[in-house]
């Protein structure tokens, strides 16, 4: 079969989707489906393989079922499409790998639109999808936490860069009208986020007023709905995107255009901004130290957008910046996952944590709010010293010269309260059904 290109970094999944509802046909898009060629090459680059080596939970596995779905050869009921289907992260880490250019993340929203329809979607995540789908519910979310905040789009403003340096390089920079997504999760789990974005670009605007990019419903099986969220959030957000999820801008890059949306670090690094400041630590011998700092990626911005030397080259300018070995690959966080599949997201999080642990650093880094809520999650578990914090937060606090926090977390600290459901509360406050009392399927559809 002959190799077919890969599509350019920046195409996404969203608008592929033909989520046929019947039993095998017109689920797939025919020609994505056609193009594995079942070399393997993917296999190393899967998590959910790395976990169990069975053929059945890789990426070539699961496109054998995704066929025998098309074809009739399995029943939608099967218990392995329904298990596999759930079971993949969605990180995409097997296509940049892939020979002939497979678009996974478009054959697994195609897969999840017809497995998941109506009451085989998870309920948590119907309940997550009903509430985004709400502005004024998550407006409510913001108007709590007070993340950052304009009176009004700004008109025609600028580019760069508060709390670092513009390098223009003698010529007038391009004007563009910027305004920050807000993010339905992260205005209310780290409004933080927000705030230090507008230290790094005042000229940004903040509308209150903004609903949900359609990420969520797109990789829960519901393909039109994110397309729809997505454009409906284009039309109330101004000029260029700029968002600090890397999950949120590969899916808004894919229904609004490439040029519209950009990453956080990937806009400061085209626009030129320079890190100012630096992060320093305690260095036990009552002076101060620069900060060790590791990288957590974000898969759909690596793996969709193709973005990940940018993060690298910013944090690089303010703190010693540590490769750690799977940086690049999934946290577990994988958008519902870890509410959908804890012990899972535990399973796939834990080499991590003994690789930044071993390697001493004091800080790792996010460029997702998912992933930053796994890390920390992770972290305090282990009761580690570590901390996680969002990059944005770490060039701001470089930039203002101020310290960032150090030690055990508070959440660390907060005893287990075991409930006679079954439930527990504790570390962050967390309201979860118990992970050890959950098999490793967790719920599939
Ligand atoms: S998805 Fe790509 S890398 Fe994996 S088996 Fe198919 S062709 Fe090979
Ligand atoms: S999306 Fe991630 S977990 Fe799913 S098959 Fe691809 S590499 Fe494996």
């Amino acid at each position: 079969m002959t190799a077919i290109g890969r599509d350019e970094p920046g195409a996404g999944t969203a608008a592929h989707g033909t989520g046929g509802h019947g039993h095998g046909g017109n689920i797939f898009d025919p020609e994505l489906l056609d193009r594995c060629i079942s070399c393997g090459f993917c296999l190393p680059a899967c998590p959910t393989y790395a976990l169990t080596k069975d053929e059945g939970s890789s990426p070539r596995g699961r496109i054998t079922l995704m066929r025998a779905l098309e074809t009739g050869r399995l029943d939608p009921d099967d218990d392995r499409l329904r298990k596999e289907a759930s079971f993949c992260l969605g990180c995409r880490a097997c296509e940049p790998v892939c020979p002939a250019g497979v678009q996974y993340g478009h054959l697994l929203e195609s897969w999840r639109d017809h497995q998941w329809r109506g009451r085989h979607r998870p309920p948590l995540a119907q309940v997550l999808m009903m509430v985004v789908e709400r502005t004024p519910l998550v407006r409510l979310i913001g108007a709590v936490r007070r993340p950052a905040r304009t009176r009004r789009p700004a008109d025609g403003d600028v580019r760069t860069a508060g709390a670092g340096r513009a390098a223009t390089n003698g010529r007038a920079p391009r004007p563009e009208q910027l305004t920050l997504m807000l993010g339905c999760f992260e205005r209310g789990l780290f409004p933080g986020v927000s705030k230090a974005v507008q230290k790094l670009l005042p000229e940004i605007s903040v509308p209150e007023n903004q609903g949900c990019c359609g990420a969520l419903h797109a990789h829960n099986g519901d393909s039109a709905g994110g397309v729809a969220l997505a454009e409906k959030l284009g039309e109330e957000l101004p000029g260029v995107i700029v968002t600090t999820a890397g999950g949120c801008a590969a899916h808004l890059a894919a229904v609004l255009g490439r040029d519209r949306v950009h990453e956080l670090s990937e806009h400061l690094v085209k626009a030129g901004y320079e890190p100012v400041g630096e992060v320093t630590v305690d260095d036990g011998h009552g002076g101060r130290r620069r900060a060790r700092v590791a990288i957590q990626d974000s898969c759909h911005l690596r793996n969709g957008l193709g973005v990940s030397a940018e993060p690298r080259a910013l944090l690089g300018a303010v703190a010693d910046f540590v490769p750690v070995a799977g940086d690049g690959s999934c946290c577990g966080s994988a958008g519902t996952y870890s509410l959908l599949r804890p012990r899972d997201a535990r399973r796939v999080l834990d080499p991590k944590l003994d690789a930044v642990q071993t390697a001493g650093v004091d800080y790792v880094v996010a460029v997702n709010p998912g992933c930053l809520r796994q890390w920390q999650t992770g972290l305090a578990r282990r009761k580690s010293r570590i901390r996680a914090v969002h990059l944005a937060d770490l060039l701001a606090a470089a930039a203002a010269g101020r310290r960032l926090p150090t030690g055990l977390p508070i959440a660390a600290r907060l005893p287990t309260v075991r409930l006679p459901s079954g439930m527990r509360v504790g570390r962050g406050f967390r309201l979860r059904k118990d992970a050890e009392a959950q098999n490793t399927d967790g719920w599939s559809a």
